[in-house]
């Protein structure tokens, strides 16, 4: 396999093919840009915090409540299926109190709107689903019908950003 294209690793080979067809004729940024040309304003922590809260209202108002939302410059991308969601544990007085963070990676904010809104679903999921099981995925999909296409093609503008780098000499 391609070696660009570890981030797609588990798609079956046809669709790979295709993917590699679109890489060869230096197609694939063009393809995701004009398959999602919309562009987002969440460009700061708090824009980004309340984007998420407004998605947790509409969707996980029961959920409990987000202690901090960021963008982190130092998230690995697919270390944690795009981003992460961690629950620190502190002790307050004798209470063991656990806080819940969102961080998304910072590339995030260039994305197309659709692409933070998934990341976003994705991490909103883990709220109420630890693992990435059925139940996860019908919770993210219950918040966006286009989660598993999104999630693709998110795919694909991470490999094209990737290859983009590498062109310039600068991965
Ligand atoms: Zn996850």
């Amino acid at each position: 396999m391609n070696p660009t294209l570890k981030y797609l690793i588990g798609y079956p080979p046809d669709v790979l093919a295709r993917v590699s067809q679109l890489v060869d004729e230096g197609r694939l940024a063009e393809t995701v840009q004009r398959r999602y040309p919309d562009a987002h304003e969440v460009r700061t922590d708090r824009a980004l915090y309340d984007y998420v809260l407004a998605l947790k209202n509409e969707h996980l108002r029961r959920a409990e409540p987000l202690s901090k939302v960021v963008y982190d410059q130092k998230l690995k991308i697919i270390q944690h299926a795009l981003g992460t969601h961690t629950m620190v544990s502190r002790v307050q007085g004798n209470k063991l109190k656990a806080k819940r963070e969102i961080r998304v990676a910072s590339l995030f904010k260039q994305a197309p709107a659709r692409f933070l809104r998934m990341i976003v679903v994705h991490e909103l999921a883990h709220l109420k689903e630890r693992e990435h099981d059925r139940a996860f995925y019908a919770l993210c999909i219950s918040m966006e019908p286009d989660y598993h296409q999104l999630e693709f093609d998110l795919r694909l503008w991470l490999t094209a950003l990737e290859l983009d780098a590498a062109a310039d000499g600068t991965d």
